[in-house]
This record gives structure tokens, sequence and C-alpha cells, in this order.
């Protein structure tokens, strides 16, 4: 059994304790890390994750007032107790703190004229919060995911994560691209996904590890970046600025044969530094994904760290834990190494050979405790499944008929 399998039965037993009676399942939803592809997805470009062994389980049992409940371990704090008029309309009541996630998920679905009632929801997540590991899309996708049997929608994976999605851009106010949730609800073990997030067309890459005696680390800094500040919106809007002028409908039409060609016509250079990155990140993940293809995982190394140099330079978005921890990895013999995530902090991924691992993961920590910085938290992110119902008999919820 895995983590979450264990977990589920302890998440049905706090759901009896929150709410004195049975949840009716536990549905899973992971984290995710993404291989590469960074600020591509709201350009129409490419972005390859995948999903991580950490989850959020959530215990769940219908409710026919149409009332929903949410409780979570990890937040603190009581049930958050929501009637149905705060959760219609096109502006809804306002949904303080941590349960906008999920709650603006019934919103959606009830917004997409889904015959959703209310439910008693209680959640526990072994996903680090705000590190850059998703752990908002794992919340809402165990959430989407839940809602969808209990309430019979017959919604697709694919789906789910648009609802996800929309919850999270216009009920919490996030600006976030489609990747995350997608992640979340479509990923397979042991393969990374390839999206292209203009008609959310995916396909499973093998993405072997173990087999090939490889590791990726995931390196949580343990700065937490705050998207909200602006600096998200301010890349966006330079994006689409680039587009514009370039005429294309988004920066993936740009080719990347026509990039020194498309940066000549852009007078602004902060804009030219953001269309750069966009058009030779959507390349690189065309060539990651040729080279996982071709099962030559060792030579997407490079691609990985030219990556985060991109990222760094042309895009802005990194930090100094980020650059040590990169830079750190590199001189202790990692293949490749970059930010995972929006930057600002939050976390970085390292390929490594599977002996390097622990030396690699060593040198990181000495040189962040050389520079000051607190101590990184280093796993190991192995390619694990999208969201799932969980057995009733690992739950320990009563077997359905
Ligand atoms: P990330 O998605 O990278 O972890 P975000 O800032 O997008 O970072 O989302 C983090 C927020 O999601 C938390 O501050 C919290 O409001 C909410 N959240 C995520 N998981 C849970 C959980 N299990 N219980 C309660 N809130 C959660
Ligand atoms: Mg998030």
């Amino acid at each position: 059994m895995t983590d979450t399998e264990h977990g589920a039965p302890r998440t049905a037993a706090a759901f009896r304790e929150v709410y004195g009676a049975e949840p009716q399942g536990v549905w899973a939803a992971p984290g995710r890390v993404n291989l590469i592809g960074e600020y591509t997805d709201f350009n129409d470009g490419f972005v390859m994750p995948l999903a991580l062994p950490h989850t959020t389980l959530a215990a769940a049992a219908p409710r026919p007032d149409g009332v929903l409940r949410l409780h979570s371990a990890g937040a603190g704090g009581g049930i958050t107790e929501l009637h149905p008029d705060a959760l219609r309309g096109e502006a809804p009541t306002p949904t303080a703190g941590w349960a906008a996630y999920p709650a603006g998920v019934v919103w959606a679905l009830r917004e997409a004229g889904l015959p959703v009632g209310g439910a008693d929801l209680h959640y526990e997540s072994a996903v680090p919060t705000g590190a850059g590991l998703s752990s908002s899309a794992a919340l809402e996708v165990a959430t989407a995911l839940a809602l969808n049997d209990l309430y019979g929608l017959g919604l697709a994976p694919q789906e789910l994560a648009r609802i996800a999605q929309r919850a999270e851009n216009a009920f919490v106010g996030v600006p976030c691209g489609i990747m995350d949730q997608t992640a979340a609800a479509c990923c397979t073990a042991g393969h990374a996904l390839f999206l292209d997030t203009r008609d959310l067309n995916y396909r499973h890459v093998p993405f072997d590890l173990a087999g090939e005696g490889l590791r990726l680390l995931v390196v949580d800094t343990r700065v937490r970046h705050e998207l909200g500040d602006g600096a998200y919106a301010q890349r966006r809007a330079g994006c689409e600025r680039g587009a514009r002028a370039l005429g294309v409908r988004a920066l993936r039409d740009v080719p990347y044969a026509h990039l020194p060609v498309a940066l000549d016509r852009l007078d602004d250079p902060a804009v030219r530094s953001l269309v750069r990155h966009v058009v030779t990140e959507n390349h690189r993940v065309e060539q990651v994904v040729a080279r996982l293809d071709a099962g030559d995982i060792r030579g997407i190394g490079p691609l990985l760290t030219a990556g985060h140099a991109s990222l760094r330079d042309d895009f802005a978005v990194s930090c100094a834990e980020l650059d040590l921890a990169v830079g750190a990895a590199d001189a202790a013999g990692a293949l490749g190494a970059r930010i995972t995530g929006g930057g600002f902090g939050g976390s970085a991924v390292v390929l490594v050979e599977e002996r390097a691992a622990e030396p690699v993961a060593d040198a990181v920590t000495a040189a962040f405790a050389a520079a000051g910085f607190a101590a990184p938290r280093i796993f190991p992110a192995v390619p694990s499944a999208g969201a799932r119902r969980l057995a009733d008999q690992s739950t320990g919820t009563a077997a359905r008929a």
C-alpha cells in the first residue's frame, strides 16, 4: 500500500470524529512538480508535470440540504459552514481563507449547471503548502472528484481540471493556468504528462527514473512565494504585449526558428526577454519529450539547467535560494536542475544518478547552511498516480452496494 492508502483509514476516522457520521468514501489528489515548461501555460504552450506521491485526501458525504461543511486537519480552526446562497451566482459572497478553494469548486460546478447538492468534507494533506508543489490544485481536484462521484456527475478528469481552475481563477481570485489542476487530475504513475495547454490534449510520456538508476530530487527552499504582489500579472501582461506586437494569438505561435526575427521586431527589452523565455522554453519541452521518447532520461539534464538560466535571466522569477540550490547541485555532479513552479522561492528539481542523490542533497544542504539560509527540505519525486477514489477496504468506509 502507498502512503496515500495508509492515510485513508485515518482520514475516514477523522471525518467520523469531526462530523459524527460515516463518510461515503475517501478521494485523493496529488501535488506535482513540473519537469519543464514554466510560464508557458498562459501562452498556450507546452508543460510537462508529474504527480508526486504526496496527496491531499478528502473524506466526504453528501448532504440533502445543499449546505457545504469544510474541515481541514492542517488548517487549524473549526468547521466552515457555507449556505447554498453563498455559492451561487456570478458574484458570490467571498469565502475567507483556505475554504475558498473547495467552496470555489462547488460554486464552479453549480455555475456549470451541474446538480451538486451539499456535502461534508474533511481533508488531510501530505502536500506542503505554498512550496510550489500545488497543494491548492490537489485540494481543488480532490474536492471536484469527490463531488463528481457523490453526485454522479460523470465528468472526465480534464473537465474536473477545468472546474478546479475556474474555482481558483474566479472564486479564489488567483489567475493560474491549467497545468496544476490537469496534473492533479490526469497524471499516471511512472510517467510525466506532456500537455498542450492550447487544446488540452496530452500524452503520458514514460519517465522510469528508478529503472534507469536515476532520481529526481525536489528541493523545497522553504521560501514562500507571493504571486499576489503583481509579479505574475506583470509578466503575463508582458507576454500578451509581445504576442500583440508580433501579431500572433499567443507566444506559442512563434516558432523557435523564427525567434531571432521576432526579437528584432520588439522594441521593449523587458518584453523581448519574456518572449525569449517562452519561445525557448516551449522548444525545451519538445526536446525533453524527444529525449524521453528515445529512452534517454540522462539527456534531459542540460535542458533542465538551460531552463533554469532562462527563468533566472529572461523571466526573472528566481531568487538567491533557488539559484544556490541549482548551483550547488550542479557543482556536486547533478545531471541538471531548475526551478519548478512559479519561482520567487518554492522548489527546485534536481536530476541525479541514484548513487549521487545523497551527496548532492548533502551539498545543497551544506550550501544553504553556509549562506545562512534555513535548511531546505529535500525528497525524491517519484512519478505517481493522479486523482482517484480509494478502495473502500483501505478507507475503512462501508463498501458500496
Ligand atoms: P501551492 O499550491 O503551491 O501549495 P498556493 O498558494 O497556490 O500554493 O496554495 C496554498 C494554499 O492552499 C494554502 O495557503 C491554503 O489556503 C490552501 N490549502 C492547500 N492545501 C490545503 C489543505 N490540505 N487544507 C487547507 N488548506 C489548504
Ligand atoms: Mg497553487
